[in-house]
């Protein structure tokens, strides 16, 4: 079979509820461009009906390919695998749970299509989500685009869209710790923005990503896409230096007119100093390490169980 104009992947983790909703809505969007696309879902490993549900709409819609993973990777990687099994010439993205507007995928096409545009991200200009997320994230999205010198990495997330020769750069960024839009925004090219609201989960069900997964993915990015661990560093080492060499200004003063050493509780207190400031950077140095170790291991980001597609 020829290869598609358009190739949707979309991870999709213990989403049983919303299946038939998500098929739905996306092959009535997909069918707004033209009837030759295939959608991608990549189980990652859910534990609950989404597989057989998936292979359930397959028999309905054979447009519907369903990638099973060997178990849960984790999204990136599960967008990651869906990447490489798409054979579209333009390949879009988007989460599994409706909070990205399928409806907009035409737009975004069009962008790449007659407006000569590489790359199409989701743009988010407002969120339906609970506001200690939302708090947290766009503190997050704020020191990641004062950091990371990347232009576009303000509230974007993983919708989008992208032509092959963007793909093809894309793919070729084998790193681990993997965070995408970091990596959309790293490879250049022509990109456009489309502002969307961020619609809340239609089932009201809780992120499949709790607060744990969303701090690692924000220390990926933050570690993979910026030095602000080791300015941290930097300073508090320097600050450190400073308060040091005063200290031993001090003492040596206090030496010099004859007063009584400082007491053990002054000694003790430095010493804990001087010791959680070690610490804290033998943790940061530890981080890099154990990343560069991580890389050196080349392991596979993740294997496939079973590929439903002709
Ligand atoms: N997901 C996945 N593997 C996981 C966790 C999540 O494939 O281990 C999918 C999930 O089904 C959804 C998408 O990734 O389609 C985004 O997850 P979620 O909505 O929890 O993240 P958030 O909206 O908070 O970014
Ligand atoms: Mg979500």
């Amino acid at each position: 079979m020829a290869d598609p104009l358009l190739s949707l992947v979309i991870p999709v983790y213990n989403e049983e509820a919303l299946i038939d909703q998500l098929v739905g809505r996306c092959v009535a969007a997909l069918a707004a461009i033209g009837p030759d696309f295939e959608i991608i879902c990549v189980d990652d490993g859910s534990r609950d009906g989404t597989l057989p549900r998936l292979l359930a709409a397959r028999a309905a819609e054979p447009r519907l390919k369903v990638l099973a993973l060997s178990r849960n990777f984790g999204h990136q990687a599960a967008y990651t695998a869906g990447l490489h099994a798409a054979r579209g010439r333009y390949v879009a993205m988007m989460d599994g749970d409706l909070q990205d507007p399928p409806e907009l995928l035409p737009r975004m096409w069009e962008l790449l299509c007659y407006d000569a545009h590489d790359v199409a991200y989701g743009h988010r200009t407002d969120r339906a989500e609970g506001w200690g997320r939302q708090v947290l994230i766009r503190g997050f999205h704020r020191i990641f685009r004062n950091f990371s010198r990347l232009q576009e990495a303000d509230n974007v997330g993983n919708f989008s869209m992208l032509n092959r020769r963007a793909l093809t750069a894309f793919l070729s960024l084998h790193e681990k710790n993997r965070y995408l839009p970091g990596l959309r925004s790293f490879i250049g090219f022509r990109q456009a923005a489309v502002p969307y609201a961020r619609q809340a989960r239609p089932d009201g069900t809780v992120p499949k990503m709790g607060y744990g997964r969303l701090l690692a993915l924000a220390l990926d990015a933050l570690f993979s896409f910026s030095n602000l661990p080791i300015k941290i560093c930097l300073y508090a080492g320097m600050s450190g230096m400073v308060l040091f060499l005063a200290a031993g200004v001090y003492v040596l003063a206090s030496k010099g007119l004859g007063v009584a050493p400082p007491g053990w509780s002054s000694l003790e207190l430095s010493i804990y100093f001087m010791g959680s400031i070690q610490l804290l950077f033998l943790g940061i140095l530890g981080e890099y390490v154990f990343r560069g170790y991580r890389e050196n291991q080349n392991r596979p980001l993740y294997f496939i169980q079973e590929y439903f597609n002709d």
